[in-house]
């Protein structure tokens, strides 16, 4: 099954990724955490893609599109995948159509993540990551054990450097202009499903396998 998850930042697309390439085996393709990586490693793409990132605006659709397609051709994505984070406007979605028709591959639906815009800040600004596990935690929805538990074996609650309140307010305009013309894209090809994304992540999860038809 190849799939798009549409969201806001803060949507738990990365969550409801992670469940879908354990349970069912479909990588999670996203082009947050390729560009990330990018950056890390200091590579040419990394180095232009940093400014925009670090300013919660959109990377260049070229270097974008180069990433997704070198990812798409690799041979654990050859029987399905799940975009997480891309496309990101219609030029993505366009140019998404054309790797596809390439490969000869189709996409089976795109997922609109719907949540409301007081739980996305939450899940945004109190987003952190256990320095020693690499575990997600929230400090407003995880249990207070888990963020103890990272503490108590010496880790750290780290944030995103991209989650400030700045640069937040600044991607959740992105995705109101760029991304969120998408919904009809996908909707004049009969392609999306919305989801009712507010909730815990097992809830939404159970929601999401019925909406995919999985159960
Ligand atoms: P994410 O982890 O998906 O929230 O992405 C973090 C940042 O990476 C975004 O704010 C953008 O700067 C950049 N980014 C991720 N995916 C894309 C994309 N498909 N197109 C352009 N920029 C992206």
């Amino acid at each position: 099954m190849r799939i798009v998850l549409l969201g806001a930042p803060g949507s738990g697309k990365g969550t409801q990724a992670q469940c879908l390439q354990r349970d069912l085996a479909l990588p999670q393709v996203s082009t947050g955490d390729l560009l990330r990586r990018a950056v890390s490693e200091g590579t040419e793409s990394g180095l232009s893609a940093k400014t925009a990132m670090d300013a919660g605006e959109l990377v260049s659709d070229d270097i974008v599109l180069g990433m997704i397609k070198d990812r798409l051709e690799a041979s654990d994505a050859a029987s399905g995948y799940v975009l997480d984070g891309f496309p990101r406007n219609v030029a993505q979605a366009k140019g998404l159509d054309g790797v596809l028709r390439d490969l000869s591959q189709q996409l089976d639906a795109a997922v609109l993540m719907d949540v409301d815009f007081e739980v996305l800040m939450k899940r945004l600004t109190g987003r952190r990551t256990c320095s020693k596990t690499g575990k997600l935690l929230n400090i407003y929805f995880s249990p207070q054990s888990e963020l103890d538990a990272c503490l108590n074996a010496g880790g750290e609650l780290l944030q995103r450097e991209d989650d400030n309140e700045a640069t937040i307010s600044s991607r959740l305009n992105v995705y109101h202009d760029q991304t969120e013309p998408l919904i009809e894209f996908y909707c004049s090809r009969n392609l999306l499903k919305t989801l009712d994304a507010d909730g815990e992540a097992q809830d939404i999860y159970t929601r999401l396998l019925a909406t995919l038809g999985y159960v």
